[in-house]
């Protein structure tokens, strides 16, 4: 049976811990029997951040935005403990803040659906998509805590003119106080992010903020999406069949409870953040989440939405064994390889994903799981697999279908 073969590299990220481990073992098992796998490797595990002095995270983010593809492991941030921990020569910033950086990106975070396990929301049969932007509001706000009685202001001052002045409260007593700002520029690439990955998903895109009570803050929102949507979205969304909706955030909570799901909701930069816990929570568990960074230039960057699972790399340390859920990164791979078929006008390797995802489905359904999921299975109690175990049953179905290619 010949490899399926690709004309350009996906830029491969690796990672930390435990999420390192079952990144070499879903290459091994599921990669590379099946496709002439071309990367761009890049080891962004801790140690070569900090051997590189994080130069290889930089590198990285560059290498996505020239292949526009790639596919992340997931990596520890450093904090003090970690410092410690891997003697760091200096405490690194976060690699994922970093190449957003580079990127300049939207994350989008979908759950994985599968029959056994139901939404603890009934009527969600499609899964929902978090766009959060990532930028601004409350993440970049100064507060104050005002001491007593005094007069608080919102001031202005131009770059070349006089100072402008608004009074925000007059104090009679202790409170608080918080600025928060954002930039057009920022929510510009935010709405062209989730209009273009609603064209790619041909779903429906709702935008959502508190309009009626920011009448210059959210309205700015507003405006800048509809003004995008009018000029260069409206067309392409009719010829795709979709729609563009704005609502208040409030209706929108509402509207998304009723709804059967499969469509994708842009939020600010709280909303998101709330919002993405409450549906990857309501749809099942963190290890069913994919994340993908998109940027306004049409690069995109997958990835597992949970993190290194350290307390399973310990166990796997002390040789025991571990049941940890390849699901996620498996279809962080399957992004990237379909995105790279896609861009490539490759359709065995979008078809490959297809069938990777198809067959990592299909063990599950048939009641072959990790331990995380056999705990939210209603009406059945399966026996968990361990990892190798789940891996290897995925790559059996898969092999039947390739075989009979
Ligand atoms: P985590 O790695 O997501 O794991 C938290 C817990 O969630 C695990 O202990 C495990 O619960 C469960 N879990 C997560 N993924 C799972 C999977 N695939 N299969 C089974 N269970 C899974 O979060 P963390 O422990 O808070 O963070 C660990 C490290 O990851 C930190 O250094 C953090 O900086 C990093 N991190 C990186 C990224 C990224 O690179 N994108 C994102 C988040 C965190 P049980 O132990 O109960 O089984
Ligand atoms: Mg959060």
């Amino acid at each position: 049976m010949a490899k399926i073969t690709m004309a350009n590299p996906i830029v491969e990220m690796d990672g930390d811990e435990m999420a390192r481990i079952l990144w070499a073992q879903i290459k091994e098992e599921l990669l590379l029997p099946f496709l002439e796998l071309k990367t761009e490797y890049y080891d962004l595990g801790l140690m070569n951040r900090d051997k590189t002095g994080d130069q290889v995270t930089v590198d990285a983010g560059k290498a996505v935005k020239k292949h526009r593809v790639g596919v992340k492991c997931a990596t520890i941030t450093a904090n003090d403990m970690r410092a410690e921990e891997y003697r760091l020569t200096k405490v690194w910033a976060s690699p994922n803040a970093t190449i957003r950086a580079i990127l300049d990106g939207t994350v989008f975070r979908e759950p994985i659906l599968v029959k056994l396990i139901k939404p603890a929301v009934r009527t969600w049969v499609k899964p929902i998509t978090i766009a959060r932007h990532a930028y601004g509001d409350i993440y970049k706000a100064v507060e104050y805590r005002a001491p007593g009685a005094g007069k608080a202001e919102l001031i202005f001052t131009p770059k070349n003119g006089e100072p402008v002045r608004q009074t925000v409260y007059d104090f009679e007593e202790p409170g608080v106080l918080q600025a928060v700002h954002n930039r057009d520029g920022s929510i510009t690439s935010f709405a062209h992010a989730c209009f273009r990955y609603a064209l790619d998903k041909k779903q429906d895109l709702w935008f959502a903020s508190k309009d009626t009570i920011s009448k210059q803050y959210d309205q700015r929102f507003r405006a800048i999406f509809q003004t995008l949507f009018e000029t260069e979205y409206r067309a392409l969304f009719k010829a795709a069949g979709i729609g563009y909706y704005y609502t208040l955030i409030d209706d929108a909570v509402a509207r998304a409870i009723r709804s059967e799901g499969g469509f994708v909701w842009a939020c600010k930069n709280y909303d998101g953040d709330v919002m993405s816990d409450m549906v990857s929570a309501a749809f099942g568990s963190l290890a069913m989440m994919t994340s993908v960074l998109v940027s306004p230039d049409g690069s995109f960057e997958y990835e597992a939405a949970h993190g290194t699972i350290t307390r399973h790399y310990y166990r796997y340390l002390n040789g025991e064994e571990t049941s940890t859920n390849p699901l996620a990164m498996i279809f962080a791979w399957s992004g990237a390889l379909r995105k790279r078929g896609g861009l490539d006008r490759a359709p065995a390797l979008a078809a490959f994903a297809d069938a990777l995802e198809t067959a990592s489905l299909e063990a599950v359904e048939s009641g072959l799981m990790t331990a995380d999921l056999a705990g939210l299975c209603e009406g059945i109690q399966p026996k968990p697999l361990n990892t190798a175990g789940f891996i290897q049953a995925v790559r059996r179905i898969l092999e039947e279908p390739v075989l009979k290619q």
